[in-house]
């Protein structure tokens, strides 16, 4: 009788072998048709990464950790927290920062404003690292990784997006090109990506921003007017996607359509992952952009922070109540 047969050693591995064999396929099988599986490889892993992790490690273990909540992963990786310790800025030898500190949690939009001069570009250039900035001290912390020290396309890699206060011009260069090269610039495995989910994505976001089509082949700025630049600079940071988003003064220049659907893009970009600094020197923006927190900058320092209604107070006594306040 075969089955009274004695198996032998090796047969006994073997079989071992496979038992594990086939425990691993349905482990990693059933992880990649699970929810979670969506969610880890959307907010967390690119896939090749996750591929890679998935295959070379026991599926068990993934089997376990794809079940784990959500929520649990997200608190072990903070994700999108901007943290800004005693951060001291020079210009030509000039100090316009002086031991600025701010910390905007994963999630929160934060607008700071202030006169002109009062040092708030400064602050966004210095964290894009601007060359004519010069950073004297401290730290700024994406996620825990210090962006001070690094060059602007590593700070672009580790999730921080600057829109200009004032866009420079790059003729002959498309935007379509321009956009593309800088997205594939960002990732692992720029053989993945496909251009035709590129230009049906770029047309969907231009559609959401009132951009006309023609404007794909146009060079970079070159010719836009104030309130075009604007938009192409939000229609880069949609088609970015990156964990931190600075918008300095984006509101100048935009009537009051174009200032609705810049901000209904920006709306639709917050989420729990991602955090915004949202600079402006006028109120009427954060009606559209409602702010979790407001700052007060004054000659390179916060000097108030409230919500919204601070905004608001700000619009109707401007400036000068807060500087009479600091000099008494
Ligand atoms: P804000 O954006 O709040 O209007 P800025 O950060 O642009 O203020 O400017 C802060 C101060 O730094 C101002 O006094 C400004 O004149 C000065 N400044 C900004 N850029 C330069 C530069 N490239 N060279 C010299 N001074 C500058
Ligand atoms: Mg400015």
């Amino acid at each position: 009788m075969v089955w009274s047969k004695r198996l032998t050693w090796t047969e006994l591995h073997l079989v071992i072998v496979l038992i594990l064999l086939l425990m691993h396929i349905l482990s990693v099988l059933n992880l990649v048709l699970s929810p979670t599986y969506r969610y880890v490889k959307k907010h967390y892993l690119p896939l090749n990464q996750f591929y890679r992790k998935v295959f070379l490690s026991p599926g068990l273990i993934y089997h376990f950790m794809a079940r784990l909540p959500p929520t649990t992963n997200k608190q072990h990786l903070n994700v999108s927290t901007l943290k800004v310790q005693n951060l001291s800025v020079n210009i030509e030898d000039k100090s316009i920062l002086n031991d600025f500190s701010l910390e905007i949690p994963s999630g929160e939009v934060h607008a700071i404003m202030g006169p002109n001069g009062s040092g708030k570009s400064t602050l966004s250039k210095a964290l894009a690292a601007h060359p004519s900035y010069e950073v004297l001290g401290g730290t700024a912390e994406l996620d825990g990784k210090d962006l001070i020290g690094l060059e602007p396309d590593e700070i672009s890699r580790a999730g921080l997006f600057l829109a200009f206060q004032y866009p420079i011009e790059v003729p002959g260069v498309t935007i379509a090109n321009f956009i593309r090269a800088a997205i594939q610039a960002r990732m692992e495995d720029s053989k993945a990506f496909k251009a035709v989910d590129y230009y049906k994505d770029l047309y969907k976001k231009m559609d959401e921003l009132g951009i006309d089509r023609k404007f794909t082949a146009r060079a970079l700025n070159d010719g836009f007017s104030g309130g075009e630049k604007k938009r192409c600079e939000i229609l880069q940071m949609a088609m970015l996607d990156p964990r931190f988003c600075i918008l300095d003064e984006t509101d100048s220049g935009l009537d009051i359509d174009a200032l609705r659907v810049v901000s209904e893009g920006v709306n639709s970009m917050r989420s729990e992952n991602r955090g915004f600094l949202v600079i402006t020197h006028y109120q009427r923006l954060l009606d559209y952009i409602v702010p979790d927190k407001v700052h007060v900058m004054w000659e390179g320092k916060i000097v108030r922070s409230g919500d919204k209604e601070l905004a608001k107070e700000l619009e109707s006594k401007g400036y000068d109540w807060i500087k009479e306040e600091l000099a008494a």
